[in-house]
């Protein structure tokens, strides 16, 4: 697969890219790739105190917001929090998002993590990454297969850094996020209807707080301050070279 300077990052909730891969995705942005970040759901169970209607609306505003803060593109795919299915509909669906953003490169969340949702959201991105040059699946918007083959596949990191049974989970790729831990809690910080929440149950404010630990834990490993952790997919048939290692390298 060829670099063709367009990247897309998916997760399942509106926040999700932000707490985990998002200063990596500035990084790239820097050095002039085109971003596209998307969401499954816009966040409908997000709220103690919103309906689903009136929190949708403002949580797609708020993953909106982030994205315009990065320059980069933002869809959601109206599925609905815990009730993300992994079947042909979906498939279809993510499918097309695929298409439409046309990557060589994609994150999204581990096929393993502490809720449904995420599982079943890396489930799809992986199964769309293979449909996405595929003529004969046909997708909703009717999105032409793309020609550059199966994109790269990273999964990012665990949250908590601890598997379901509480062990820890490795990443074999630790990514200096340093220098754009700042934009990264700037866009975290969009999500207020979030952040709130949060602060009102904590009394602080847990939530910028717990993803700088957690990038400083995944910093403390690399030996420097901030780090993001991730997992390449490199089985047949997804490029296995470690690209997004040696693009950030140059
Ligand atoms: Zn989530």
């Amino acid at each position: 697969m060829k670099d063709n300077g367009r990247i897309l990052a998916v997760g399942a909730h509106p926040d999700d890219i932000e707490f985990n891969c998002v200063g990596v995705l500035a990084r790239l942005k820097a050095k002039g790739y085109h971003i596209v970040m998307a969401t499954l759901t816009p966040g409908d169970c997000g709220s103690l105190e919103y309906s689903s209607q009136e929190i949708m609306t403002i949580r797609r505003n708020e993953a909106r917001a982030a994205a315009e803060l990065l320059g980069a593109e933002y869809y959601c795919l109206e599925e609905r929090d815990l009730a993300i299915d992994y079947n042909t509909a979906t498939r279809r669906k993510v499918t097309g998002l695929l298409r439409t953003a046309d990557p060589f490169l994609v994150l999204t969340h581990p096929l393993n993590d502490y809720m449904m949702d995420h599982e079943i959201t890396g489930r799809l991105v992986r199964d769309a990454c293979f449909g996405i040059t595929m003529p004969n699946f046909g997708v909703p918007g009717g999105e032409k297969p793309t020609t550059g083959g199966v994109p790269y596949l990273y999964y990012w990191d665990y949250f908590g850094q601890q598997d379901m049974y509480g062990d820890p989970v490795p990443v074999d790729i630790l990514i200096d996020i340093t220098d754009t831990i700042e934009m990264k809690e700037k866009m975290l910080a969009c999500h207020e209807s979030q952040r709130n929440w949060l602060r009102d149950q904590h009394g602080m404010d847990e939530y910028l707080e717990s993803m700088r630990r957690a990038a400083a834990a995944r910093g403390a490993q690399l030996g420097v301050q901030y780090a993001e952790g991730f997992r390449q997919h490199r089985g047949h048939p997804y490029p296995a070279d470690n690209i997004l290692v040696k693009i950030l390298e140059q």
